[in-house]
């Protein structure tokens, strides 16, 4: 897959990115691509949505291409999300066996991709090929605007979640 493919598939995940902010969610969208190149997997940020701290975009996405192969085995597919996958997403991506990752903007904070840790160095049977920083201005800017105005505008949930982010 050439840089401009890539850009192109991390564009869908950023729209789901939008529609997550759009529902005051912590902009974060996630694509499941089959070696086709068809989206099978579609997921974003519902946390606030469904009380559940395990409703982060890669998640949904997974379970939903799984659901679409009849499958719990994507060893064939190729994740893109718009943030670098936390712990919990990354453990979910070496169960599933996607073979190939692509994420956006970094993250500092929860980062298992390389910038809190790197998951996939570690003595894990599952590595996954992961390339970063496509469109990672674009994820970083809407990832910042949207806590910029959790922070001058809050509800106590989202100031809760912006601090916890924060911290
Ligand atoms: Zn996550």
């Amino acid at each position: 897959m050439n840089p401009i493919e890539r850009e192109a598939c991390m564009q869908q995940a950023l729209t789901l990115a939008k529609e997550a902010a759009a529902c005051g969610e912590v902009p974060v969208g996630c694509v499941v691509y089959d070696a086709s190149g068809a989206i099978i997997g579609r997921g974003r940020n519902r946390c606030l949505q469904k009380h559940d701290a395990t409703a982060h975009a890669e998640i949904e996405a997974i379970r939903e291409a799984s659901a679409f192969l009849g499958d719990w085995r994507l060893d064939s597919c190729t994740l893109f999300v718009t943030l670098e996958p936390c712990p919990m997403c990354t453990g979910a991506i070496m169960n599933s066996r996607i073979h190939t990752v692509v994420f956006g903007a970094r993250d500092p904070v929860k980062g298992a991709c390389g910038s809190v840790i790197d998951l996939f160095s570690e003595h894990f049977p599952d590595k996954a090929a992961v390339y970063s920083g496509v469109l990672a201005n674009e994820s970083a800017a809407m990832l910042s605007a949207f806590f910029d105005q959790v922070r001058n505008n809050p509800t106590e949930e989202a100031r809760q979640k912006s601090e916890d982010n924060a911290s």
